[in-house]
């Protein structure tokens, strides 16, 4: 069956090996927030987006695995709600106190519109498979994810106030614009190509625009 949300349950062996614990903190965080900004804060699998009532988003870090050759490769980094980033980690986050595993099935239930024997059955493939892979000595491979991003500039708390003044100023002048028109004219006025969404909900949420 083709579920849109699965488990990715990782070997055991190697849940500190990731690129999160591999960067200091502060790039981790630098590093998701441009990816969730790129792809606008809307969780790839269910669609949710961004919102005042809707704030958490995670970066999830997507591993290719080859059984014969024995590596395990980080191929993609991908914006995720909390829900369907909890769902995939379903192992580590039903065994800790800040999700019950109850909201996580019921999540996997709407999200692939399935009964809860699919949910059993998934359940069950996913950990024959895990524990397979359990068996195994990775190769853990990063090196191509952090080629990939290791030049991406993040703005500067300074250049962000900047920005915000301009468009601050640019709704004071064009007060019929729509969300839509004055994220094209930052866009046109900062000459950033990509619209950092921080600083816009920031000014949308908390300036109360
Ligand atoms: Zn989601």
């Amino acid at each position: 069956m083709d579920l849109k949300l699965k488990l990715e349950l990782l070997p055991e062996a190697t849940w500190k090996h990731n690129l999160r614990l591999r960067l200091t903190p502060y790039k981790w965080q630098k590093l998701s927030k441009y990816i969730n900004s790129e792809n606008n804060y809307t969780c790839e699998i269910c669609g949710a987006v961004k919102s005042e009532h809707f704030k958490k988003f995670d970066c999830h870090e997507v591993w290719k695995f080859d059984e014969n050759e024995k590596t395990q490769k980080l191929v993609r980094l991908q914006t995720l709600c909390f829900l369907c980033h909890n769902v995939k980690h379903f192992g580590y986050a039903g065994s800790q106190d800040w999700i019950d595993k109850d909201t996580l099935i019921q999540h996997f239930l709407l999200i692939n519109q399935v009964s809860r024997e699919i949910f059993d059955q998934h359940l069950s493939e996913s950990e024959k498979q895990w524990n397979y892979r359990n068996s195994i000595v990775w190769d853990i491979q990063f090196q191509e994810i952090l080629e990939k991003y290791k030049n991406i500039t993040i703005l500067k708390r300074e250049e962000r106030e900047i920005h915000l003044k301009m468009i601050v100023n640019h709704i004071i002048n064009n007060p019929k614009d729509t969300n839509l028109d004055i994220i094209k004219k930052f866009s046109n006025i900062t000459g950033i190509k990509k619209i950092t969404h921080d600083a816009f909900y920031i000014l949308l949420v908390e300036k109360k625009y």
